[in-house]
């Protein structure tokens, strides 16, 4: 079978990040998440990190150019026969077109693009108890997810932190961030025969069995 490679659509706090650290668990697909890899150029202070700081903080997007060129170079880092998910990558028209671009001229494309759906009162309450873990990203949730010790990683033992961005001011201007600039991509993949709308406001199990389900139903080519 060709390797499997996915887009994860979808507002913020959808579980979009949870159910592709599953996927990456249970199939080995590679979780290529724009917010960690944002979030790692800021903890470096890298030139990128520091151009992408105040969009992130703010609630708003960095600079097409610039996610483009950071999550090409991450699929590129990985071998050429492994499966992806891209997690909040792309989130504009145009990072879709640079997007599909430049998996054409890696002979690569999409198997299929999932929209997670919930209503945004359920978003706000998830977001406000989501907490992430300072070392490996893994997220949990204060309220559905706990961690089986206190504010402590199951994985790796990591201190789990909240993310400045997860106030409740800056998830706002997130969500309206969203319905500007990249609910436009619903219809943009949904005309290409990519999209697959998930339930995402069920809990974390049934949205797995759904996500399982729907990749169960791809007719992959290669
Ligand atoms: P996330 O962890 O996916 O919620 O992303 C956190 C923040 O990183 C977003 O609010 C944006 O500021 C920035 N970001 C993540 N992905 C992208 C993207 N594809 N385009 C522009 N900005 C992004």
């Amino acid at each position: 079978m060709p390797p499997l490679r996915l887009v994860f659509l979808g507002p913020p706090g959808t579980g979009k990040g949870t159910q592709a650290q599953r996927l990456a668990d249970s199939r080995g697909l590679a979780a290529l998440s724009s917010g960690n890899v944002l979030r790692n150029e800021i903890r470096q202070q890298s030139d990128i990190g520091k151009a992408a700081q105040g969009f992130v903080q703010s609630g708003g997007l960095v600079p097409d150019a610039v996610i483009c060129g950071v999550m090409l170079a991450a699929v590129d880092r990985l071998a050429p026969s492994a499966g992806f998910v891209l997690d909040g990558f792309p989130r504009t028209v145009p990072q879709a077109e640079a997007l599909a671009g430049g998996l054409a001229a890696r002979q690569m494309r999409l198997d299929a693009v999932l929209d997670f759906r919930c209503p945004e009162s359920e978003i706000v309450g998830r977001i406000v108890g989501r907490r992430v873990c300072s070392n490996c990203q893994t997220t949990y949730n204060t309220s559905f997810l706990p961690p089986r010790v206190a504010d402590r990683c199951d994985r790796c033992g990591g201190a789990l932190v909240q993310r400045v961005d997860d106030r409740e001011d800056v998830v706002r201007a997130r969500l309206r961030t969203y319905a500007e600039q990249t609910a436009p991509l619903v219809n943009f993949y949904d005309r290409l025969g990519l999209l697959r709308p998930i339930d995402a406001a069920a809990d974390a199990a049934a949205v797995e069995a759904e996500v399982n389900g729907v990749l169960s139903t791809l007719r992959r080519s290669g």
